[in-house]
């Protein structure tokens, strides 16, 4: 069986596309479900209860945060708040209500009838991705996760908390001296929108951008993706802005938006069948 089908993909033109990748959170479930909310309530709660941030300075400062980093974690760790990863997560993900995502058969009959390779990537941590996966009935739909923990191993916690006495950029304060000469503490978390995380990511999937195609909620993230050379689709608009290459207001409209990806599996479908059969004749002649 493996012989015939490996004959008959040799015989057939090597599709455009070999890659999937999936953006998680609001990708894959519409932002309509409520979680994102939830979601920022809780790093909100977080940053006033563990990190002692005055609460009326937390909105603003993680929106600031989430604008400029990627993930307002990124942030947290970047103006000088020392927290552990695992903790953040269990506070901010553990308590979300997922329940309120529902089982999506259309979806997953969609990215079955595709016999391309499918991956995830998020900035989310592992937890959180199998747990929305499973409640979306979509667990069995990627080869891989790339997550949280993928792009950020083993933090190496010595290392921290020996400066015990780390002081706190204040984000907001040059934000409001409109000082824009101050450059803005970097990071140590890799995530999107950052390229370089971006890449490290590609590589460790072992992903061919220029065979790929990108979805994602976050325009940011669109167009860092469209700069390392990925193909590039906008979800949760109809409105295609600059890098993406495509827009769909939900991922159930992939196969309108992109007819070319079933054509190219009916086409691989078709020369297998040939393959198998040509294979068959022999055997038989
Ligand atoms: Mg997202």
């Amino acid at each position: 069986m493996t012989m015939e089908y490996e004959d008959g993909y040799g015989q057939a033109q090597s599709p455009k596309y070999d890659c999937l990748l999936f953006d998680l959170d609001d990708t894959l479930y519409p932002l309509s479900s409520g979680i994102a909310l939830h979601c920022r309530e809780n790093i909100q709660a977080y940053m006033a209860e563990k990190l002692g941030i005055e609460k009326s300075k937390v909105p603003e400062m993680c929106a600031l945060l989430y604008k400029h980093y990627g993930t307002t974690m990124a942030g947290l760790r970047a103006i000088g708040y020392e927290f552990d990863y695992d903790d953040f997560h269990s506070f901010v993900h553990g308590r979300l209500p997922y329940e309120m995502l529902k089982p999506d058969p259309v979806l997953r009959h969609l990215l079955l009838s595709l016999p391309i390779r499918k991956m995830i990537f998020t900035n989310g941590d592992r937890i959180h991705a199998a747990k929305v996966l499973s409640r979306l009935g979509l667990e069995d739909c990627f080869e891989g996760v790339i997550c949280f923990e993928t792009l950020n191993p083993l933090e190496d916690s010595s290392s921290r908390g020996k400066d015990a006495k780390t002081e706190i950029f204040d984000i907001l304060g040059h934000l409001s001296e409109k000082d824009t000469g101050v450059e803005f503490p970097k990071t140590p978390v890799l995530c999107k929108p950052s390229e370089y995380a971006m890449v490290e990511a590609l590589k460790i999937g072992k992903i061919n951008p220029q065979r790929t195609i990108f979805f994602d909620d976050s325009i940011r993230n669109i167009q860092s993706g469209k700069r390392i050379g990925l193909h590039t689709v906008l979800v949760g608009t109809h409105i295609r802005v600059k890098g993406a290459d495509h827009a769909l207001e939900s991922i159930h409209n992939i196969r309108e938006a992109l007819p070319e990806l079933w054509e190219e599996a009916e086409k691989v479908e078709e020369t297998r069948y040939q393959g198998k059969v040509a294979i068959e004749t022999s055997v038989t002649a």
